[in-house]
């Protein structure tokens, strides 16, 4: 089994297609988005000072969402294989979940990037604002920060990994079974 990074902007639709792969072939699902809302929700000292970051759209410190996804791999090695969704975001974190793995004998097999126009992502996220409650979602110029967030930070991630031959894009506009069967091809194909 695979371990994959599950790249894209924010409202490409990584935790919708996220759920189905872990339903079709039992991927463990590791989204640091999702383990801080919970840190928040928990009030946790970390989940505290994550709040104002995530809220803004601005980035989380590196060594904060490192230290996350090191305790999870801890815990779930020996699983079938790893979906990392909304990490690695820089760089520095894609250069860690390399040691990371590496301490256990594994390795990203490959990043699969949905790509969605930025005009597309503006009215998926204000549509999921409406129901979702995060605070992220509700307002454009938040929205259009963590889109230029993405641009400036994140995407040099997709560098790395088309440095390692691990860059697959997929075209993440179109239903979301269509875009699912163009994941699992990538994922049959690797
Ligand atoms: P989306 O992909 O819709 O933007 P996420 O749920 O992945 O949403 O992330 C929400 C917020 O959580 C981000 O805007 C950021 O503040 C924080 N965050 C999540 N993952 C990371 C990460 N790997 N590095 C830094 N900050 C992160």
């Amino acid at each position: 089994m695979a371990n994959l990074v599950l790249f894209g902007p924010p409202g490409a639709g990584k935790g919708t297609q996220s759920e189905r792969l872990i339903e079709k072939y039992g991927f463990i699902h590791l989204s640091t988005g999702d383990i801080l809302r919970g840190e928040i929700k928990a009030q946790t000292t970390r989940g505290l000072e994550a709040k104002k970051l995530m809220d803004a759209g601005d980035l989380v410190p590196d060594d904060v969402v490192i230290g996350m996804i090191e305790h999870k791999i801890e815990t779930a090695v020996g699983a079938k294989g790893f979906i990392f969704d909304g990490f690695p975001r820089t760089v520095a974190q894609a250069e860690a979940l390399d040691s990371a793995l590496e301490s256990h004998g594994l390795a990203i097999d490959a990043m699969i990037a949905l790509a969605v126009p930025d005009d597309e992502l503006r009215t998926r996220l204000l549509e999921r604002g409406k129901t979702s409650g995060r605070a992220d979602d509700q307002n454009l110029d938040k929205i259009n920060n963590r889109i230029s967030v993405y641009k400036d930070e994140t995407m040099p991630v997709a560098e790395f990994y088309s440095g390692q031959n691990k860059y697959k894009g997929v075209h993440g506009v179109g239903s979301i079974d269509s875009i699912f069967s163009d994941i699992c091809s990538v994922i049959e194909d690797l």
